[in-house]
């Protein structure tokens, strides 16, 4: 149960009270995870990071930058934020947690079925983590399980433009989603250039199917069954009461190669302008 509630007015004072709890202590944005934590990793301390307006989104001809505490919803909502980033905002499971979420949370929750990362992953987006000017990628973050404040994500204009599919599956629209896929990548001349494919659900972080990567580089695209093969043999979903393996391993191959199905399609649309 908490038992302190801190409510830091700078950024470095919220990095300085985190040092000194260490794992004691956890950041809450939305609070949508931290307040639904079981007993077994519940906190006693919390640093309230709400106020610290972390919900700027800008952008230059270079990039796009969001702010760690722009909610779910004002990622549907504002006309700065990439397509891509707000269809996936749309599969989070009701508008209740949409405005109280944040997509800054959302990568720190880490969770294998987050609706955003995959998307974020398969961007490239890159993240300010507080008191640093180096930019982590967000795939290294949640890959290396780091817990560090994050202030914004930025995503680079060049990988805006790349063509992409978003796909999950959920057993209902209020429910929360087995299978989430991601894809960007180019074509030029059949030629495939540029893959990121990422998919949660699949493993106990969201991942990068590298194989399958290194399979469509430079390469024409293959039938969408040995997509779904290779998907297949490089997953490990755990069984649980949303579905068991074999089920969770299909979904995954279907969604991954219906997202390169999309990102095709967004290439031949493009190129009929
Ligand atoms: C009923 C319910 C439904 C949900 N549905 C979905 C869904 O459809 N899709 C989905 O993807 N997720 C879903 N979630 C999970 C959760 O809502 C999201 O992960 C959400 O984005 C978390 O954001 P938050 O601001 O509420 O995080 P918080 O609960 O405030 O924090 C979560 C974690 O992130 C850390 N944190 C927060 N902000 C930062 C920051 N700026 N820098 C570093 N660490 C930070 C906290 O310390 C904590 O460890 C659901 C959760 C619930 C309870």
């Amino acid at each position: 149960m908490i038992q302190e509630f801190f409510k830091p007015q700078t950024v470095a004072e919220a990095v300085t009270l985190k040092e000194k709890y260490r794992d004691e202590a956890v950041f809450m944005a939305g609070g949508t995870d931290v307040n639904c934590r079981d007993a077994s990793s519940a906190v006693e301390k919390v640093i309230g990071i709400e106020q610290l307006a972390l919900n700027a989104i800008s952008e230059t001809d270079k990039a796009v930058l969001i702010g760690a505490g722009v909610t779910i919803q004002d990622l549907i909502d504002s006309p700065k934020v990439p397509e891509q980033l707000s269809k996936a905002a749309a599969h989070f499971v009701n508008r209740n947690i949409r405005n109280m979420a944040t997509i800054g949370g959302n990568i720190a929750s880490n969770n294998s079925t987050s609706n955003l990362i995959p998307i974020l992953v398969a961007l490239d987006a890159e993240l300010k983590l507080a008191g640093s000017d180096t930019p982590v990628s967000v795939y290294e973050y949640i890959t290396r399980e780091m817990s560090r404040l994050i202030e914004s994500i930025r995503i680079l204009s060049e990988n805006l433009e790349k063509p992409y599919g978003i796909r999950k599956f959920s057993h209902t629209a209020n429910d929360i989603s087995v299978i989430v896929a991601a894809v960007t990548l180019n074509i030029r001349n059949e030629i495939v250039s540029n893959v990121r494919v990422a998919a949660g659900g699949v493993s106990k972080h969201v991942m990068r199917l590298k194989e399958l990567e290194n399979k469509l580089e430079g390469n024409k695209l293959p039938a969408g069954t040995e997509i779904e093969d290779t998907v297949n043999k490089a997953v490990s979903p755990l069984k649980d009461i949303r579905g068991g393996v074999r089920f969770k391993k299909y979904l995954a191959g279907v969604l991954v190669s219906d997202c390169i199905y999309d990102a095709q399609t967004g290439i031949e649309k493009r190129d009929a302008k």
